[in-house]
């Protein structure tokens, strides 16, 4: 900061001669110093507010981030709009339109001699002015806004020439006398501190009956050179709040102001006074604080910034709009800057943003908040050609997508570019193919675009032009996912066929199960699953099972057959078959069967943790802490149906707890851990 602010006082006198004295025009008081005009006569003669200009500078890529590495993800079209990726459609890109674009060869004069120098005749009129640096950390705010000493900024060449300027104006023999003042705040979570008297503490906003705003009690240095300015301005640069973040280590986290006070007093009747009054800003960093690791106190001060500079969009966007009601009054940045931003002030706002794809959606952020217009224009962006790694993807974690816009009231047009969380980030943290995501392919659009294919083939057209290009490769490809597709779904079926088998194979005698080959297929891994309500539910046989005893007459496991309209399950007790068929269901079941079932249910009751037990049908939590605590109080189940023993289950219960569980039990079906 010191060295930026210091070599500027030796700006040397090249640059001072080169620089054009703006033209000045005959400008008349605005009002009489000390007196109140009524409000209503000032509103009648306040000319339609002004519209904040926009430019848009972009810095070239710094500390050697440029490369094979990285490459922009946005360039310039021309004096006024740039083109960036569109990362939501790769075959798009973002075209926006500002009122000045800088691109990353501008030079610190071209920014100041074009959105800057302009503006500060209107200072001796008696208007207000603004310049505003906007843009994430990083970015080039603190650049443009001040510079180095080989390249001073936006401040120190606006003193020199307003110093230089009030000197000319206000010689000896002139009708007006200038000075010039400068005061040095910073507006930090939503106080206003003095820089240049940091003991102040946080001072308060105020608006006289003329509309002026005031601070009352901030510290105003006249200044005469720019020694003076530099004398006043860089020890408090020093006061400034700033704190590390993970995006820059001496990131701005407030918003730093510099007022200068240009005063006029006329030397002759009627000795009037005016005063225009120029703000130099440069913003804290409108990066996303979700996205820079901030916590306690480091997100509290981004929220404040966040506030702020949320409101100054709003601003922005309701002077730009010429709406009725500009909400100045919703935060100290904008209350402050209610007399220069607006009304018969001259503002510009300076997006700053940078090349490097990790910047990506904080630029786009910037640029929405800056852009007065913006269109989508169908093509890829256009580095394309020249470096193909361009157009890849931006690299967003899902993290950040999610993170990256904080939320503004916009105009339905910007809204739409606004990066809401993405419908299908899936591949947000993967590389996206230059290719469109192949299964949303249409398959009818590919089926048309290979016969026309075809046609041009026969009609002896040189090649296939149509299709001989990335999205003939997509067609390709999408024919040889779906033939994995099948590939997959086949391999599934006959997975499920092989588990079928071993189930069934579990299920018979036990005597034939000795006869067997010893080379069984052992069944697949089956997940746990615990099915709410199982209530009135038949238990579903694996198809291949049920095909299986369908084709043997002699299986001795028998498909249930439905009777009434009741879908009942036969009770599966082996103690009581015959009293429940009339109940809707006729078990033709073995009894080997069942006691496969009621056996597993056993073991599962005795050996079984409380979570083991809640993959039972019908048993929730409550009820497998009563079995666990049974059980250690009374030693094992001896049967099944000693489950009516405990307290808490009925044996109503238990009766629906057998029938939903044991088929499926002896079928080897609903609870893994048995
Ligand atoms: P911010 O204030 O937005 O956080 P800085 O102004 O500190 O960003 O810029 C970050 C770095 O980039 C600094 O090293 C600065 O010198 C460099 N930089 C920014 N803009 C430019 C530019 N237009 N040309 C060259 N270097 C730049
Ligand atoms: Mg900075």
């Amino acid at each position: 900061m010191e060295r930026r602010v210091r070599a500027v006082a030796g700006m040397d006198a090249e640059l001072r001669a080169k620089r054009k004295r703006p033209e000045m025009a005959t400008a008349t008081a605005t009002s009489g110093a000390g007196r109140c005009l009524p409000s209503k006569a000032r509103v009648s003669r306040q000319p339609p507010p002004a519209r904040v200009r926009v430019a848009v500078r972009l810095r070239p890529f710094v500390d050697g981030t440029a490369g094979a590495s990285d490459s922009p993800c946005v360039q310039g079209l021309d004096s006024c709009s740039l083109e960036i990726a569109n990362w939501r459609n790769r075959q798009e890109t973002l075209k926006y339109q500002f009122d000045a674009f800088y691109g990353e060869r501008s030079s610190q004069q071209d920014v100041y001699a074009g959105s800057v120098q302009p503006i500060l005749r209107h200072l001796l009129e008696g208007q207000n002015a603004s310049v505003l640096a906007y843009g994430p950390t990083g970015a080039g705010k603190t650049h443009t806004m001040l510079g180095s000493p080989e390249q001073p900024g936006v401040i120190p060449r606006a003193l020199m020439d307003l110093l230089q300027l009030t000197r000319e104006e206000g010689a000896e023999g002139r009708s007006w006398a200038l000075s010039v003042t400068m005061s040095y705040l910073e507006i930090y979570q939503e106080k206003v501190l003095d820089l240049l008297e940091p003991a102040s503490g946080d001072l308060v906003i105020r608006e006289d009956c003329r509309g002026n705003i005031l601070i009352p009690g901030l510290t105003q240095k006249p200044i005469t050179s720019f020694a003076d300015f530099e004398q006043h301005f860089l020890p408090a640069s020093r006061n400034r709040t700033v704190g590390a973040t993970r995006l820059n280590q001496r990131s701005s986290r407030s918003h730093a102001v510099l007022l200068v006070k240009v005063e006029q007093r006329e030397r002759l009747a009627p000795f009037r006074q005016r005063e225009g009054k120029l703000y130099l800003i440069d913003l804290a960093g409108s990066e996303d604080n979700r996205r820079t690791g901030n916590k306690g106190l480091r997100l509290k001060e981004s929220g404040a910034i966040n506030t702020s500079l949320f409101v100054l969009g709003k601003v922005v966007d309701a002077l730009n709009l010429g709406l009725p009601r500009v909400p100045y009054r919703d935060s100290k940045l904008t209350r402050l800057l209610q007399d220069s931003l607006g009304g018969s002030a001259h503002s510009i706002l300076i997006a700053n943003i940078a090349p490097e794809r990790r910047f990506y959606l904080d630029t786009v952020t910037a640029l929405n908040f800056a852009a007065r217009s913006k269109e989508v224009i169908n093509r890829p962006f256009t580095n394309e050609s020249l470096q193909p790694h361009v157009l890849a993807p931006v690299h967003l974690s899902q993290k950040e997508l999610l993170g990256s816009e904080a939320k503004r009231a916009r105009g339905p047009e910007e809204e739409a570019g606004h990066l809401e969380p993405p419908a299908a980030p899936a591949c947000a943290s993967q590389k996206l193919s230059p290719l469109q995501k192949l299964s949303s392919m249409d398959p009818a659009m590919l089926e048309r675009l290979l016969s026309l294919d075809r046609l041009l083939g026969s009609q002896g057209s040189q090649g296939t032009p149509l299709l001989n290009t990335p999205r003939r490769e997509r067609m390709v490809l999408m024919k040889t996912v779906e033939e994995k597709d099948m590939e997959i779904k086949m391999l599934k079926v006959k997975q499920k066929e092989l588990e079928a088998k071993v189930l069934a194979q579990e299920a018979m005698d036990p005597k034939e199960k000795e006869n067997s080959p010893p080379a069984r297929l052992r069944p697949l891994s089956r997940r746990t699953v615990t099915v709410a309500k199982p209530l009135k539910r038949a238990v579903v046989m694996p198809l291949q099972l049920l095909q299986e005893q369908a084709a043997s007459p002699s299986a001795e496991i028998h498909i249930l057959k439905k009777k009434g309209r009741k879908r009942k399950l036969e009770s599966l007790c082996a103690s009581e078959p015959e009293e429940k068929a009339e109940e809707g269901w006729e078990p033709q079941i073995s009894p080997e069967l069942l006691a496969h079932g009621r056996q597993k249910i056993l073991d599962l009751l005795n050996q079984g943790s409380a979570r083991d037990l809640r993959s039972l049908q019908r048993i929730g939590q409550k009820k497998a802490q009563l079995i666990v605590g049974w059980r250690e109080l009374h030693g094992p189940f001896s049967q099944v149906e000693d489950l009516e023993r405990v307290e808490g289950i009925s044996g109503k219960q238990m009766e629906s707890f057998l029938k939903a569980n044991i088929l499926g039990l002896a079928a080897g079906h609903p609870c893994g851990s048995s």
